[in-house]
């Protein structure tokens, strides 16, 4: 169906991991398509990152979420019960794999005196039953409105298993998200001729800092995030491979750091194998469709 407004992408938060750093937000991506927000991953900061874009989070149709791990679900407690508090009146659909539904139970619950004390005294509307969520097991059509339809395929992140990739397709073109994976040949074949890929990348050369920051000499750590990651070069293969138009990065891997998370570090570690362009991402930047 042929888009009334424009549509856009809007990168809410780039920053990758669990560590606290104030040089980018945790993962969030909004899609606004005819006035309808959808929402990619909801880490620490997703709230104040759609304040701040000026999106109406009454206008969140569906809440997509690539995996568990808390740097993507984070505030997804929070964003929910904002957004009911700033006046939605739902549906909310959420996807995700499981334990979405039991997350979501549990945020209720650990907010259950104010919902309740606001229902009462505020005459609001009933939270729980504003939100549906739909736990998603295997690549599958996922959701379909009159703007967007949604598909996604299962992506390899080390132990973190499921994670999801999702593809968006909005009024003829093509927006693939990884989430977090190691290279992926499946996304290859999911990305193909993509308009923009949406992609996560590390750079190797920040994992020691990392490790030397939060656990000196933990093997372990090390392993998580070289095994579940996709490195600079292996980033522009999948993008050459995909044939995509527009290379997004973002989930950068190490964030904050001065001496790596540079625009022209990342620009020229994809660069070499990957021809077509290359947007490094940074918070709140808007890409129109
Ligand atoms: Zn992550
Ligand atoms: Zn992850």
């Amino acid at each position: 169906m042929p888009l009334k407004e424009s549509s856009e992408l809007v990168l809410l938060g780039t920053g990758g991991g669990p560590r606290i750093w104030a040089a980018r937000s945790q993962p969030a991506n909004a899609i606004i398509a005819n006035g309808d927000v959808y929402i990619i991953d909801a880490g620490d900061g997703v709230i104040g990152q759609l304040a701040k874009s000026g999106i109406d989070t009454n206008s969140i149709k569906a809440i997509f979420i690539t995996h568990n791990h808390s740097d993507h679900v984070a505030d997804y407690g929070t964003l929910l019960l904002r957004t009911w508090q700033s006046g939605h009146k739902g549906p909310i659909n959420c996807f995700g794999p499981p334990p979405l539904k039991d997350m979501t139970n549990s945020y209720m619950d650990y907010m259950n005196w104010d919902i309740n004390l606001r229902i009462q005294h505020e005459a609001r509307p009933d939270f729980k039953s504003m939100i549906n969520v739909l736990e998603i097991t295997h690549n599958s059509f996922v959701y379909q409105d009159s703007n967007v339809k949604v598909d996604c395929i299962k992506v390899p992140h080390g132990e973190a298993d499921p994670s999801y990739s999702y593809r968006f397709q909005i009024d003829g073109k093509v927006i693939v998200f990884s989430g977090d994976t190691s290279k992926s040949e499946a996304l290859i074949g999911f990305a193909s001729g993509a308009d923009i890929l949406v992609h996560e990348v590390l750079n190797l050369e920040g994992v020691e800092a990392i490790i030397e920051k939060t656990y000196p000499g933990n093997e372990a750590f090390r392993n998580h995030i070289i095994e579940g990651h996709t490195t600079m070069s292996e980033v522009g293969e999948i993008a050459s491979q995909a044939k995509v138009k527009t290379l997004v990065l973002n989930h950068f891997v190490p964030t904050g750091s001065p001496l790596l998370d540079k625009e022209e570090i990342w620009q020229d570690g994809v660069r070499k194998t990957f021809n077509g362009q290359i947007i490094v991402g940074t918070d709140l930047l808007r890409i129109p469709l």
